[in-house]
Order: C-alpha cells, then sequence, then structure tokens
C-alpha cells in the first residue's frame, strides 16, 4: 500500500467515526473532509498522527484544528457553493483548504508571518493556491475584500468582534467561539435587519484570538505560546 492509500483510508475512516458518529449530516461537507490532505497541513514528523481525534501543534505556539471542529464550523456556516467566506486564523491553512472545497472564494487573514508564509505553501501544494492568505489582525477583518457571506474564526475571542458582523452580507453568518481563555462555546451569528442573531452549538477550546477586537497580548513576542497543543 502507496503512503497515499494509506492516507485516503485513514481520512475516510475519520470522516465515518470522527464526523458522521458525531452527527455532522451535511453530505458537501463530509466529501470536502474525504478529499483534503491534511496530512500536508501538519509538520512533517507528525503526518502519521494527521487523522487523530485532536488538534495538533504547528508551531509558534499555534495548532491545526480538531476535525471535527472544522465540520462543525463549516456545517453551520450552511455554504451551497458559490459564497464568499473570510477564514479568520489561518493556521496551517487546512480549514481554509476545506473551505475551498465548499465555496468558490475564500480568504483568510493570520497574525504570525512565518504561518501564514507555511499555510501559503501548503494550500498551493494541495491544489488550493486559489486561496487569498493575507497577514494582519483578523479581528478587524479584511474590508477591502469583504462583504462576506460567511465568515469562520478558528480562534477563541471573549466576544464576536463588531468589525466582522460589520462585514458580513444581509443574512450572513458568522461562527467563532466565544468565552474566556479557558473554554468557549462555538456561536453562530446571522446579521437580520433586527441586529445579530445569535445561536449556541457545542462546547469547545480554541487558542486566543488576540487582537484590537480579541483578547489583549498580540504585542507580545509572535514566537512564544502557553497554550500550544492543548486546544481544539
Ligand atoms: N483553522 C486553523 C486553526 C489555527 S489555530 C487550522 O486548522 O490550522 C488559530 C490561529 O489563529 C493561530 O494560527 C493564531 O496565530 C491565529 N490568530 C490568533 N489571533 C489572530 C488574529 N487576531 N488575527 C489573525 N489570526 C489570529
Amino acid at each position: 500500500m502507496s503512503p497515499e492509500e494509506g492516507f485516503a483510508g485513514a481520512r475516510r475512516s475519520m470522516v465515518e467515526l470522527q464526523l458522521r458518529a458525531r452527527d455532522i449530516v451535511d453530505e458537501r461537507v463530509l466529501a470536502a473532509m474525504e478529499r483534503v490532505p491534511r496530512e500536508l497541513f501538519v509538520p512533517e514528523r507528525a503526518r502519521d498522527h494527521a487523522y487523530e481525534d485532536a488538534a495538533l501543534a504547528i508551531g509558534s505556539g499555534q495548532t491545526i484544528s480538531q476535525p471535527y471542529m472544522v465540520a462543525r464550523i463549516c456545517e453551520l456556516l450552511a455554504l451551497t457553493g458559490r459564497e464568499r467566506v473570510l477564514d479568520v486564523g489561518t493556521g496551517s491553512g487546512y480549514q481554509s483548504a476545506v473551505l475551498a472545497e465548499l465555496v468558490s472564494d475564500v480568504v483568510t487573514i493570520e497574525r504570525i508571518p512565518e504561518l501564514a508564509e507555511r499555510a501559503r505553501r501548503s494550500l498551493a501544494a494541495a491544489g488550493y493556491g486559489r486561496v487569498d492568505v493575507r497577514v494582519g489582525d483578523g479581528t478587524l477583518g479584511v474590508r477591502e475584500r469583504g462583504p462576506y457571506d460567511a465568515i469562520a474564526v478558528a480562534a477563541a475571542a471573549p466576544g464576536a468582534p463588531d468589525s466582522l458582523y460589520e462585514q458580513l452580507k444581509r443574512g450572513g453568518r458568522l461562527a467563532i467561539p466565544v468565552g474566556d481563555r479557558q473554554s468557549q462555546r462555538l456561536e453562530v451569528i446571522v446579521r437580520s435587519p433586527e441586529g445579530p442573531a445569535v445561536l449556541r452549538s457545542v462546547p469547545c477550546r480554541f487558542v486566543p484570538l488576540l487582537g484590537e477586537e480579541g483578547f489583549p497580548g498580540a504585542g507580545a513576542d509572535l514566537s512564544e505560546g502557553p497554550e500550544a497543543g492543548e486546544a481544539f
């Protein structure tokens, strides 16, 4: 069996055991998760662990999200194919790749330049070179590419940043883990004419969203991160 066949088998098991078995029901999301080669988004020495039911360290104190959380966020965004999506917290680029399987236009922003550069390379190697990777404070969004049909945030915030809500189209959805640094709930906030409509989903644990409209601490040494390896 070639390494590719091995990874493909591991990917199928991931979809069945980690996603379908936990009530991910959107067939487009399941198909996307079965297509994206997650092993290309983890550090080389961790390739054999790529399909484990966990977040993995990717350097700079950050993690590639657990497959289940990636699928849950994508499902909550209710995407159908022609949307423009903003992915805040690029990290490894894996979530952006899954989003690129689901919609035609993906913009992503990461605050740590080294991670953004590596994600750009991984995305190109996996065939998702059309994803627009930006470096900067994603709590402020990427205004010049908006408005967005959906925004996914893969880091924990004390509340949904106003700038992100304002960059949603009418009826657009923002998925974001909201809580303190230790534990959060995934929230989906819909932009409606009456103001934000909030729906709460699963409990979760993400690395913090650091920035002007996130947790303080973004000015600190970027190479340091006490949260390494412990979040979803
Ligand atoms: N979905 C990514 C998850 C990465 S973890 C993946 O599957 O690989 C969250 C990422 O958010 C980290 O890389 C962290 O550096 C980044 N981040 C934290 N605060 C940010 C901010 N204000 N703007 C952009 N990225 C941020």
